[in-house]
């Protein structure tokens, strides 16, 4: 059976020692989000994932949920897991303390989703979408609705979800049919089907908020006609108890590859009486406020499977006893050697080493700057934190989860044939990983995104901000003798990087295809440049001395790694980007 220990030190070491986390207290509001505050909240958020979810995941994935008559129940234990959670207050940790919430920073919610997807991945999307709900509502729902609804979404009562996919209309919402009209008394009736919504039925909460795209008989075509509704599974009365049902019934559940404790419904609404929020035809504005949280929360799953199933394959590779270390054996007396001793197994652990503590590195980088961006005083320090939480957005999510599914294999194979079983657990990790490529956006989409929107947006603006703080970062450090090689070969991949970004926009203005034929070697280029500057700096404080933290330790002998054996990787991809779009377009459709 697998297991999990949340990496505390490592998340400490960044949080503190790379990130500084403790600017955030200097920010308005966020006076008591100390270091040391916000260390022990990670710390009590630690034993719940260990203690209390962990164990619920294998079962959950054994078991599944189970549907009947349009009532959904979640697998054995995960009520009592979902108490447990609303019990320690953790809906409302990030949430304004106008409706009850803690008003923690966004990085501490960041950092609760890792522990929450390594730990229970099924699990942790029950609260995930009610998270984003409230993201969604308090900055679009009027006073009313929120007041309606907010605080009980925020303590844990009700659950949220996002509705969007019809069986007709996935990575293309523009086509989306299900109707709202005017009730009349300021509510709408909402007619349409739904599929595919994780959590939209289940037995954890007593009512459901669903956030629903919708189109007005009035509506424009395409995606400019979208509005966006709150439609309740049940009424709330006026004390803010959940009523009467509404017009909403689950009509299945999917049957799927993993993330089997998580419900997946078909949700069919006839007449289900909806609230707008925000302004009609501008659902999609409005949405996006949640799709971009539920993005970095979706990369957060990639990284979180990676995390757990990487300590399981160190654990594995200390105990499995097979051959004898080329090197010679270094328990000469037994039959064989830990099979970490081979070089083969240790590339597998140190590639999936660097890549997780790569990638926290840079999603917690963005987690702060969620927080500037809302609360800094210095109006440009906002807009740049703007800039580069949109820029990095799609690398978090396409990035992290493209990595995640690969670290995930990587463990598995680190157990041999033992992997493929299911009793290890290692299997279910790359099952549930997959999905994570898939929703929320494609990471095709996410591709798409960042080269052909974030890149090109103000003449380069997002990518010239970012590659100036690299460039910065990499100056400091080719002053410290012993990473002068490693600050170079980033300086070189961040120049091929600019040069490339150049030749993908010059061939686009003549070819719109160029830019869907990079835009994945694109963005996996980024997400590698930008994890390897991460690197870089966590090297800086390793060597520095500074840091009295145990892994800091660690950290030199892992950027180097990085540096030699996963950056140059890119090159590769540069090759590929720089070949254009005739060899991937040059055969007619017909001939598939
Ligand atoms: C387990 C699970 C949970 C989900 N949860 C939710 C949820 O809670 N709420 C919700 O609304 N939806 C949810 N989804 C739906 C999910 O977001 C969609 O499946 C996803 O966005 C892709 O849509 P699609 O499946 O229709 O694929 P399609 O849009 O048909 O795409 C098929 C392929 O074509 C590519 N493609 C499509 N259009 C383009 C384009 N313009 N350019 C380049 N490539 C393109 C895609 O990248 C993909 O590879 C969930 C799905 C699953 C499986």
């Amino acid at each position: 059976m697998p297991t999990y220990k949340a990496p505390l030190d490592d998340i400490r070491f960044l949080l503190d020692d790379v990130l500084d986390v403790g600017q955030l207290a200097t920010l308005p509001g966020y006076g008591d989000a100390t270091p040391d505050v916000l260390g022990a909240v990670i710390e009590e958020a630690a034993k719940l994932c260990e203690e209390v979810l962990q164990p619920l995941n294998q079962s959950g994935d054994a078991e599944g949920c189970h549907y009947e008559n349009g009532t959904v129940r979640t697998p054995r234990g995960f009520r009592d897991g979902y108490d447990a959670y609303r019990a320690g207050g953790w809906p409302a940790m990030v949430a304004s303390p106008d409706y009850g919430g803690q008003g923690l920073p966004h990085i501490a919610g960041v950092v609760l989703d890792e522990l929450l997807c390594s730990s229970n991945l099924s699990f942790s999307m029950y609260p995930l979408l009610a998270h984003g709900a409230v993201g969604a509502l308090q900055r679009w729902g009027d006073k009313e609705l929120n007041r309606r609804f907010l605080p009980r979404l925020v303590d844990g009562s009700w659950t949220g979800t996002m509705c969007l996919t019809e069986p007709h209309a996935g990575t293309d919402l523009g086509m989306i049919r299900t109707r709202a009209i005017p009730a009349g008394d300021g509510a709408y009736l909402v007619t349409g089907t739904k599929i595919f919504i994780s959590a939209g039925e289940h037995d954890l909460t007593d009512n459901i908020i669903h956030l629903v795209l919708a189109r007005l008989p009035d509506a424009p075509a395409g995606t400019k006609g979208i509005s966006l509704f709150l439609v309740p599974k049940r009424l709330p009365t006026d004390d803010g108890v959940a009523g009467t049902p509404n017009g909403v019934t689950c009509g299945s559940i999917e049957h799927k590859m993993g993330i089997k404790a998580n419900a997946t419904c078909v949700m069919n609404f006839e007449n289900a009486r909806g609230w707008l929020v925000g302004e009609a035809h501008k659902g999609m504005r409005a949405m996006f406020t949640m799709m971009n949280g539920a993005r970095l929360g979706v990369g957060m799953q990639g990284l979180g499977l990676a995390e757990v199933s990487y300590q399981n394959a160190v654990a594995y590779a200390k105990e499995r006893l097979q051959g004898r270390a080329a090197h010679g054996p270094p328990v000469p007396n037994g039959d064989a050697d830990p099979i970490i001793v081979h070089p083969d197994v240790r590339r597998m652990l140190m590639t999936m080493k660097a890549y997780n503590e790569g990638m926290r590195a840079l999603a917690y980088w963005v987690g702060i700057l969620i927080d500037v961006e809302e609360r800094h005083v210095d109006q440009a320090r906002r807009e740049e934190a703007t800039d580069l939480v949109a820029l990095m957005t799609p690398v978090i999510k396409a990035f992290c989860t493209d990595v995640g599914f690969e670290v995930t294999n990587l463990a598995l194979q680190c157990f041999g044939g033992h992997g493929y079983i299911r009793e290890y657990g290692m299997e279910q990790f790359v099952r549930d990983a997959r999905i994570a490529q898939i929703y929320e956006g494609t990471n095709g989409v996410q591709a798409m995104d960042l080269l052909g929107r974030k890149v090109p947006d103000g003449n380069g603006r997002m990518v010239r901000r970012f590659v100036a703080i690299v460039e910065g970062d990499l100056a400091a450090a080719a002053e410290r003798p012993a990473l002068r090689a490693m600050a170079d070969q980033m300086r070189e991949s961040l120049r091929s990087l600019v040069d490339v970004t150049g030749t993908v926009m010059a061939r686009a203005a003549k070819d719109p295809d160029e830019i869907g034929a990079a835009a994945a070697d694109y963005l996996r280029m980024f997400g590698l440049v930008a994890t390897g500057w991460m690197w870089v700096r966590m090297a800086m404080v390793a060597d520095a001395g500074t840091s009295t933290n145990p892994v800091a330790a660690t950290k030199l002998a892992t950027a180097q790694f990085y540096i030699a054996k996963v950056l140059p990787g890119m090159h590769a991809l540069v090759r590929q980007i720089e070949s254009g779009a005739i060899p991937v377009m040059a055969l007619e459709a017909a001939a598939f």
